[in-house]
């Protein structure tokens, strides 16, 4: 396994055949996805057949640098590693409710000692309360999602996303005998969607508030 073999058979979606930046947390503040590029590096291979990023990002909340090595597979996955990297979660923004922050801390620590099973749970839960206060309607956490797509609170993708969670689907809250454990990627797919939609219904409308509050 060579450093030029990154992105080759596991990594993440890149929508645009750049960096994921939405995926990459500030280790300094915890801010996530905020950031803009202060260098853009790259080498590429003899063949020119791949190609290596040296990334610096500026964080747009707190101003600090993070480095981002990354590249991209033959499958168009991409793969990273930073450095600062973020330490333990412990805080959530203030312009969160505090039960969903609390469940949100408890997902993302969960993931970071790898229980898998308790990071869905909580995760799971967080979705359910973001869910609950927006008087979102319908029998089932899918029903009430597209509750909120109907409303136009989430966008279509947001929708259509929620489909690929398993773990939004597993509406069984209590555990049932000889159940298999929850998988690492399944932990983590009920994790990111909790992130997005924090960011849609909660950080969004924040930061749309401050940018108008900015200017008037
Ligand atoms: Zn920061």
């Amino acid at each position: 396994m060579s450093w030029w073999d990154i992105g080759e058979g596991s990594g993440y979606r890149s929508y645009n055949g750049d960096l994921p930046v939405d995926l990459v947390t500030c280790g300094f503040c915890g801010e996530e996805g905020r950031f803009g590029f202060k260098s853009r590096l790259t080498k590429k291979n003899a063949a020119e057949s791949k190609t290596l990023h040296y990334d610096v990002l500026v964080c747009e909340q707190c101003g600090n640098l993070t480095s981002v090595f990354w590249g991209m597979g033959s499958s168009g996955l991409v793969r990273f590693h930073q450095v600062p990297w973020p330490r333990k979660t412990t805080g959530w923004p203030k312009h969160w409710p505090d039960d969903v922050g609390r469940y949100w801390v408890q997902a993302k620590r969960s993931i970071e000692v790898s229980n898998y099973d308790a990071a869905a749970l909580m995760a799971r839960s967080a979705v359910q309360l973001v869910l609950r206060y927006q008087n979102a309607s319908g029998k089932n956490l899918f029903q009430e999602i597209e509750d909120l797509g109907a409303r136009g609170l989430l966008p279509p993708v947001m929708i259509e996303w929620a489909h690929e969670v398993r773990e939004l689907g597993n509406d069984n809250a209590h555990p049932i005998p000889g159940a298999s454990g929850t998988t690492s990627a399944d932990a983590q797919a009920v994790v990111e969607y909790l992130r997005m939609l924090l960011k849609v219904i909660y950080d969004l409308p924040h930061q749309i508030e401050e940018h108008r509050g900015r200017k008037a």
